[in-house]
């Protein structure tokens, strides 16, 4: 422990983000670097506790609590405070393959169950962990690193978000060959077309696709599996698979005027926005365009902030985005208590640019949409959407109920749907005939391994819809199950 009393000297630093104003004309990274002496203050904020929480990874209260991965983290906040970088970089990178992602997009359950967060301001174990992954870049630290050995046993994966690619980086590590199949043009999944530029610079993404490529792996993008190349080719010419589909099928609106023009799923609109970017910088076909509208975004959470940073960069003339939730609390209700991820009240980056620009939060709660209503060409103006409470049904399950009385009618020029995901696309688990758990998604036993034995699945695929970090994690144990099933039993890999 490196400063016993650090957690009572230094207050916890506030992110450094570029200011709402600055950020939202461009589409650059809204961190901004922090000064070494800062960051060595922040981690020797760790008590280095008897028994921390915050890399137990947990599910309770049906949230995770800790980190997923399980990173060594007072143990890298120790090695931050003495400035050891590279030491704390070894430690890092044994237990997370790509802290350069996490560090930016994670919402840290970590810093819900801290210690220090019982009475204080939690450490900040994500910029901590963020600052570590860029100085290994910067100094030079992360090399491919092949195996030395190859063992002729070949391995697919489907998909390459973060659990594919944590899969690929393990199941390589082993000997074994991989190719990663991807039916987008690029590479990265949700990290490439879900989550913006602003919250992940995608050079970070393709940099790391290039460390992957020079260990070894192959990557075939513009082939959906199931489709473009038939499932019973993948089981012939493979030792194993594994699925890292996502979890992808998109939770629809059913309500009067939704064939309007004008109402998008979110992952469209996000989607078409970075390769744009990507392509030709805005010059090529225009993508789905919020400029002078009236946006409307549906679903308050991770999709949906996204969709408010995107529109408003894009030049939205109003944004509002409505919630069927409740307001969080401000501070933990009694029966969320710590360690538990805390369902409190949160400013997103999104959020805090709307209040930048317009004065105030733009999220509605407690809110359902009712219906569209078009003008004579079929495109959406109006949104009309009425009040609910949330009331206990017989079965103690809580579900809205309408208020009368309450309806409002709003412009809407544009409106996203981002109403969460109900678990995979089903075409090739069928043609595989993998069993589906009660949500739809694919079962695996505890190994990651699916009822078609050597077919394994990680991720969204078999979480539905989660978090990178948890992605990650599914990757590294399904490599490890899959690396046991090609060796006889054994691993060389870690959990
Ligand atoms: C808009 C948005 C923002 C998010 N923001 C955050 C965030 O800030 N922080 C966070 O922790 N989590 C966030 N999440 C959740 C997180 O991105 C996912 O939990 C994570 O990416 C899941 O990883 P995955 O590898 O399982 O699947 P995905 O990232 O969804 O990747 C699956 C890949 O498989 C490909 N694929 C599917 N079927 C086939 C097939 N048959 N053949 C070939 N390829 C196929 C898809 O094209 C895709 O590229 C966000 C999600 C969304 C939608
Ligand atoms: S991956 Fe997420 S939970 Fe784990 S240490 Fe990093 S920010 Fe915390």
């Amino acid at each position: 422990m490196g400063k016993p009393t650090g957690f009572l000297d230094y207050p916890r630093e506030p992110i450094h983000d570029r200011p709402p104003e600055e950020r939202v004309r461009d589409w650059k990274e809204m961190h901004l670097p922090i000064a070494e002496q800062t960051l060595r203050e922040q981690g020797g904020r760790c008590m280095d506790c008897g028994v921390p929480f915050c890399h137990t990874g947990k599910l309770i209260g049906g949230m995770a609590s800790g980190c997923p991965v399980h990173n060594f983290i007072p143990e890298w906040n120790d090695l931050v405070w003495r400035g050891n970088w590279k030491e704390a970089w070894i430690r890092l990178a044994k237990t997370n393959n790509f802290p350069e992602f996490t560090g930016r997009v994670c919402p840290a359950p970590c810093e819900g169950s801290c210690t220090v967060a019982i009475d204080l301001p939690a450490v900040n174990i994500k910029m901590i962990e963020e600052a570590i992954a860029d100085r290994a870049f910067a100094e030079g630290w992360v090399v491919p690193n092949p195996p030395a050995v190859r063992t002729g046993k070949r391995v697919a994966i489907v998909g390459s978000g973060p659990a594919g690619l944590a899969a690929a980086a393990q199941i390589n590590r082993a000997g074994h060959e991989v190719v990663v199949f991807e039916r987008d043009d690029r590479v990265g999944g949700l990290l490439m077309y879900g989550i913006p530029n602003m919250k992940l610079d995608k050079k970070m993404v393709e940099r790391r696709v290039q460390l992957l490529a020079d260990e070894g792996i192959k990557f075939v993008t513009g082939v959906e599996v199931g489709k473009d190349l038939p499932a019973e080719k993948l089981l012939a010419d493979y030792d194993a698979a594994v699925l890292c589909g996502g979890a992808t099928h998109a939770r629809e609106l059913p309500v009067d005027g939704r064939s309007l023009a004008g109402i998008h799923p979110a992952m469209e609109f996000l989607l078409k926005n970075t390769k744009s970017l990507l392509d030709s910088d805005f010059q090529g076909p225009p993508p789905i365009s919020a400029k002078g509208k009236h946006v409307i975004v549906i679903g308050g959470g991770d999709t949906g902030t996204d969709c408010v940073g995107t529109a408003i960069r894009q030049g939205a003339r109003s944004l509002t985005q409505l919630e069927i939730l409740p307001r969080p609390p401000e501070v933990r209700a009694p029966d969320n208590p710590w360690p538990q991820w805390p369902k409190t009240y949160r400013l997103d980056y999104g959020q805090d640019e709307a209040k930048a620009l317009w004065g105030k939060d733009p999220r509605v709660y407690s809110v359902m949409t009712k219906r569209f209503i078009g003008d004579e060409q079929r495109n959406v103006r109006e949104l009309l959407y009425v009040s609910v409470e949330w009331v206990k049904a017989p079965d103690g399950r809580f579900g809205p109920r309408e208020i009368t009385g309450t309806e409002k009618v709003i412009p809407a020029d544009l409106v996203l749907l981002a109403m969460g995901f109900l678990g995979p696309e089903k075409p090739l688990l069928q043609q595989l005939g993998v069993k589906l758990d009660e949500r739809g998604n694919v079962w695996t036993d505890g190994t990651k391994m699916t009822s078609v034995p050597g077919v394994f699945a990680a991720g969204d695929m078999s979480r539905g819809q989660s978090l990178v970090v948890w992605a990650i994690r599914e990757g590294r144990i399904a490599a490890q199950s899959v690396d046991r099933y090609l060796s006889y039993g054994e691993t060389v890999l870690p959990p």
